[in-house]
Formats: structure tokens, sequence, C-alpha cells
């Protein structure tokens, strides 16, 4: 039934997988709720089901051809570690064969997992792009309305933990949002040793 799901899309030189649409949070700014649109570019992620990890390795094409891709993004509207499983499969399949692998995370994979999923993570992950979104808890449970208590804290320690496994950590915040300061933000990342990524509204991935 999910064959004609759109579990891979293309955006520049990425390609991108589409693993859940599930997350603890439902950010304002997000289009799943300011829109109730689950529209990427020209691809409709809508997942009605929740696709098997064969049925996304058939959508990634040619394993000879991954190392042509810039980077294979597990990115969409869900948090990919809440399918920590089948999330880790895939991106050992990837790297397997010569692919380079991205997070973008919510930070929150340690916390809905109940333990450090940093170390399982830098076996197969080459790069993290996590959502720190605010530069306080009050800001951040504003517009990231976050499902469980302490997760501003969680994305903190996640961002701090991060680069002790993956080379390559990017925390990022949504520019324009009332009440964020991304000077603030950018403070936080650096002084938790990653870099920083400003982002503009209404721009998934
Ligand atoms: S922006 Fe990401 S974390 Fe926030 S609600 Fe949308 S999919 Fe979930």
């Amino acid at each position: 039934m999910s064959q004609a799901l759109q579990l891979v899309y293309d955006i520049g030189e990425s390609r991108y997988i589409n693993l859940t649409d599930r997350c603890t949070l439902s950010c304002q700014f997000c289009p799943k709720f300011s829109q109730d649109s689950h529209q990427v570019h020209e691809y409709d992620l809508s997942l009605p089901v929740r696709p098997e990890v064969e049925e996304i390795k058939a959508q990634l094409g040619d394993p000879r051809d991954f190392a042509n891709f810039k980077q294979f993004v597990f990115c969409g509207f869900g948090e990919p570690t809440l399918r920590l499983k089948p999330l880790l499969e895939i991106a050992h399949y990837i790297k397997d064969n010569g692919g380079q692998v991205r997070i973008n995370t919510d930070g929150l994979g340690n916390k809905v997992n109940k333990r450090n999923i940093l170390p399982d993570l830098g076996e197969c992950v080459d790069a993290l792009s996590i959502s720190l979104n605010a530069q306080n808890e009050s800001i951040y449970d504003q517009h990231c309305k976050p499902a469980l208590k302490g997760s501003y804290a969680a994305v903190l320690e996640f961002i701090e933990l991060a680069p002790q496994h993956i080379k390559d950590v990017t925390a990022s915040a949504v520019d324009g949002l009332e009440g964020v300061d991304i000077v603030a933000c950018e403070h936080i990342a650096k002084a938790k040793g990653v870099k920083f990524r400003r982002r503009v509204l209404d721009i998934v991935g």
C-alpha cells in the first residue's frame, strides 16, 4: 500500500528520506500545523502508513550511485530518531555503499529512547543538524509546544554530547519568530562546540 508514498525525494544534490511524520513537538512554524500541509517543494510527504525499511531501500535507488549524492538526509515532517532501529539500518546501508548521511533532528532522541543513542548514530552518521529553536525554555515551549516535559534541557544536553560522537554538528534556529534571539542561540551553539545555522521561516530541511 505504501508503494506510492514519497519515501525518498531529491533537493539539490542531496537525497532525502521520509522515515516518519511523527514527532513529539507541535512547532507553530511547522507547515504541518501552520498550513495543514505535508508538502515540500513538489513532494507530498504524507505518510498514512509507516514505511518498511525495504520499501525505503527500494526507493533509494542503485547503491552503486550513492557516492554521487552530496548527502542522504533523514528529514521530512517527523523526527527520525522516533524510529531508531530502521533509521540505523538504513543509515548503515547507505554508509556501507559509500554515501554520506545527515540527520535533521529535534535533538530529543536521547529523551524519547531513554538512553544515549549518540554512540549508535556515530557509527553510521556523518552530520547532525539539531533544532535548538530558542535561547531559553519559555520561548522554546511557546513555539515548539513539546509533549514531553524537560524537552528544552534535553535538546541542550544532546547538542553538548553530540560532538563526542559525530564530527559535523550544527544547531539551528528559525529567524523571525517572536522572542527568538538568533544571536543568543548562536552563542549557545558556539559555547557547546557546534556550528550554528540561521534558518528561514517556512523552509523545512
Ligand atoms: S518542525 Fe519538525 S519537530 Fe517541529 S513539528 Fe514540524 S516536524 Fe515536528
